[in-house]
């Protein structure tokens, strides 16, 4: 089989950490990659104010299969502008629309809840990923007087809201849960009872399309309830899907349940095109450059992408391993072990290497 070939983004802060670890655990697992680095991020941008070169997208398209990336943020860039280029560019520019994020509690250890066992959160949320709040439409006007308007617009076009809905029923019909059975519910999660025109066009949409999936159940919970159901009892929930600002914020909530920021993974999908994968955690400035971050994250999140081109046995290896390596308490601080980045990384390699 012909080498898959991977653009690597490491970032900034600990994405430069665990990026490298992640790596090197894909490779000892056999899979057949060729990764290629790229330098873009803050220290490229300090130094010579480039954050994407020229044809950098198109490039990434036209020449990998698909990029790996860590994380953008450096508060020696306060506009934080060479993030928002390239993150949110590669997702718009690329238009990346799903961003899934899937959700799982490996051990009963991770969950912050009482009785709340690995069977009981296995769900996933569908971020719309190109719309919404995050597009930088809007404005101010009469700044910094007393009068100041800030405008920030939500765009939601039929299109954007049609496919990412779509994506959820299909996701539903094709990835069983991990016990094996069928995922039998899409729910979608909105404000419509206060944001009455986004949220009018994705409940008709919402309605449209789940016509047509007759053995898939469709639900609804306004944001505010599902926050609260989240964490009263996660056990119901199946495939969530969403609009970028709720996605962003309710993923977030999830990673808490499965052992918090560093254990969660994502990809960033146009389903037939160059698609991204990135852990859900940031720069994390805080604990970076001190083998203290957790790399379980972004080493899942290389087991997805893996998974996404078609690499199954090795992407079971390595979630095997993870698992493993969670059971046994091998792991870095924020999961209650005693390892550094590396040390847990090294335990988890040795473990989803191909004998
Ligand atoms: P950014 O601006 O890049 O989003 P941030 O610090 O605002 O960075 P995160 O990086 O997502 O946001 O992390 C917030 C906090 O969560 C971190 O400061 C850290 O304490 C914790 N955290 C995040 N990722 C990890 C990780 N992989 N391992 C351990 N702790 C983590």
């Amino acid at each position: 089989m012909n080498a898959k070939r991977i653009a690597v983004l490491p970032g900034d802060g600990i994405g430069r950490e665990v990026i490298p670890q992640a790596l090197r655990v894909m490779e000892a697992a056999g899979a057949p990659v060729q990764f290629t680095e790229f330098d873009w991020g803050a220290d490229r941008y300090l130094a010579d104010g480039v954050t994407v070169p020229p044809d950098g997208f198109a490039m990434l398209d036209r020449d990998f299969d698909a990029i790996f990336v860590g994380a953008f943020g450096d508060p020696r860039v306060a506009t934080n502008v060479h993030a928002k280029e390239i993150l949110l560019g590669m997702r718009f520019k690329m238009d990346l629309y799903a961003n899934v994020r899937p959700v799982r509690l490996l051990d009963s250890s991770l969950c912050p809840l009482k009785g709340i066992e690995p069977k009981d959160i296995d769900f996933v949320v569908l971020r719309e990923n190109t719309e919404g709040v995050y597009t930088d439409a809007g404005g101010v006007f009469k700044q910094g007087t007393e009068d100041e308007i800030a405008i920030q617009e939500d765009i939601n076009t039929y299109k954007g809201v049609a496919r990412i809905i779509r994506y959820a029923f299909e996701y539903a019909e094709r990835n069983p849960r991990l016990d094996g059975g069928p995922r039998k519910s899409v729910l979608l999660c909105d404000k419509s009872n206060a944001m009455t025109h986004a949220g009018g066009l994705w409940q008709r949409v919402f309605r449209e399309i789940s016509s047509g999936y007759p053995q898939i159940t469709p639900k609804h919970m306004y944001v505010d309830a599902l926050c609260m159901q989240m964490v009263r009892d996660p056990r119901q929930f199946d495939v969530i899907v969403t609009n970028n600002m709720f996605g962003d914020i309710i993923t977030d909530l999830a990673a808490g349940l499965q052992g918090g920021l560093g254990m969660a993974a994502s990809g960033n999908i146009h389903p037939g095109r160059t698609s991204m994968f990135e852990p859900v955690h940031g720069s994390a400035p805080p604990i970076a450059g001190k083998n203290v971050a957790n790399p379980f994250g972004a080493i899942l999140t290389g087991a997805m992408m893996l998974r996404h081109l078609s690499l199954s046995a090795e992407a079971d290896r390595i979630e095997a391993a993870v698992l493993n390596a969670v059971q046994q308490k091998k792991t870095t601080q924020d999961l209650g072990g005693a390892l550094g980045t590396r040390e847990a990384s090294e335990w988890v390699l040795a473990r989803a290497q191909r004998v």
